[in-house]
């Protein structure tokens, strides 16, 4: 440990609420899938804010963008309009089915705005008392009392009760539980297509569309929350495109303003009608420099097809992945990759082999102490992937 590191580490503990358990890293540089640490050591960057930084680090077009709004409007307040923030709105429903946007400042705001959205649907609309919103086991969206809710694992919510009411977890994969646990009271089922927090966990397109048909047959809500797995990060700009899904509402965040705080809720005509003036609010959201650089972001991503290099990235690295698997036998447990949403299961190993990659200067995350996940900047280089499979694959054979 680096004289400055430990200085770091030691400032924190006396300054800061003691809340994260973080990585043994200072960091204090970045460009595109580069990071330097306080001592200058270079990393290949694989978890990019965890999918956030999607574009890369400090990213040439969007310092621009970023400055150029810094000298001209940064905040108002939603007191008043703000083209910026129309022209998001533009750019964000051009890529998807929906039709109508709210903008907060993170994933976990954005889905106790899907919350806030359907309930009211339900009760100022549909008329019906109808609150309950279903959610999978294993998912995660966010820590607000009302997400934790959501969220429903005991480890999260610990000591923070009562937690609100009217959220109900059924089993993963499970037709059954979730049809048994549908009743007239159900307000709506959120999902992540690719549980994230959970450990990089795809669901399966049978089984999303058999969720989104019984919702359709019971006449409830479906939201998908692509807060994680949104943004090209799966191959296709939305992860619920993959299996041809139309949520009535969804939730993104993370590489929305590629590390500026920035949240959207996205709905349709419809539903939206289950706002009203003075319905919902934030100070924050959709402030003109956050917007303006988001817009900015979905522009590059479209200009440059990142969907299509995750998609295309990420088939070639798992190629490469299940090659170490079988010259590695028994020491890669499952390989789950969805584009450049990447987890690779190795099991009680898992921390070694971390720490390996992170002296050999590659930055992974690390789900439950068992899994690798990759969260990439979609414009990351191949060789850089590439790299990585070698390190990794040096990292296997020591074991
Ligand atoms: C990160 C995440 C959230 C919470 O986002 P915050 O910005 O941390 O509030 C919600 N849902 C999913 C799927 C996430 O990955």
């Amino acid at each position: 440990m680096s004289q400055k590191f430990s200085r770091v580490k030691e400032e924190e503990s006396q300054l800061l609420c003691r809340s994260y358990n973080r990585y043994p890293l200072a960091i204090a540089r970045g460009k595109m899938s580069r990071l330097w640490d306080v001592d200058g050591k270079e990393y290949v960057d694989l978890l990019a804010g965890i999918a956030v930084t999607a574009l890369g680090h400090c990213h040439d077009e969007i310092v621009e963008t970023l400055t150029s709004q810094a000298k001209k409007l940064w905040h108002v307040s939603n007191l008043f309009y703000q083209e910026e923030q129309l022209t998001l709105a533009r750019e964000i429903l051009s890529t998807t089915h929906h039709t109508k946007a709210f903008f907060c400042n993170s994933g976990a705001e954005a889905n106790e705005a899907a919350i806030k959205l359907a309930r009211r649907y339900m009760a100022k609309v549909k008329k019906r008392q109808a609150s309950e919103i279903i959610t999978l086991e294993g998912c995660f969206h966010g820590r607000t009392l009302g997400t934790l809710a959501a969220t429903g694992r005991e480890s999260l919510s610990d000591g923070f009760g009562p937690l609100p009411k009217g959220f109900l977890q059924v089993p993963l994969n499970d037709m059954t539980s979730l049809e048994n646990a549908m009743t007239e009271k159900t307000a709506a089922v959120l999902v992540e297509v690719v549980q994230g927090e959970g450990g990089i966990i795809p669901l399966s397109g049978e089984y999303l569309r058999g969720i989104e048909e019984l919702c359709r047959k019971k006449d409830v809500l479906f939201m998908c929350d692509e807060v994680q797995a949104g943004f090209c990060r799966t191959g296709k700009f939305w992860a619920f495109q993959l299996y041809d899904l139309h949520p009535d509402i969804m939730s993104t965040a993370k590489a929305l303003a590629n590390g500026l705080p920035m949240g959207a809720m996205l709905a349709t005509d419809t539903v939206a009608q289950g706002f009203d003036l003075g319905s919902h609010a934030t100070t924050f959201g959709g402030g003109a420099l956050t917007s303006a650089v988001a817009a900015k972001v979905i522009e590059i991503m479209k200009r440059d097809h990142l969907a299509e290099r995750a998609e295309r990235l990420g088939a070639g690295l798992k190629k490469k992945l299940n090659a170490l698997r079988t010259k590695h036998p028994g020491k890669i447990q499952d390989i789950r990759l969805v584009g450049l949403m990447v987890g690779i299961e190795i099991g009680e190993k898992c921390p070694e082999i971390w720490t390996g990659l992170l002296e050999k200067g590659f930055i992974c995350g690390l789900s439950h102490n068992a899994t690798l996940r990759l969260l990439p900047a979609l414009t990351i280089e191949e060789q850089d992937l590439d790299a990585f499979v070698e390190a990794l694959d040096a990292l296997l054979a020591l074991q």
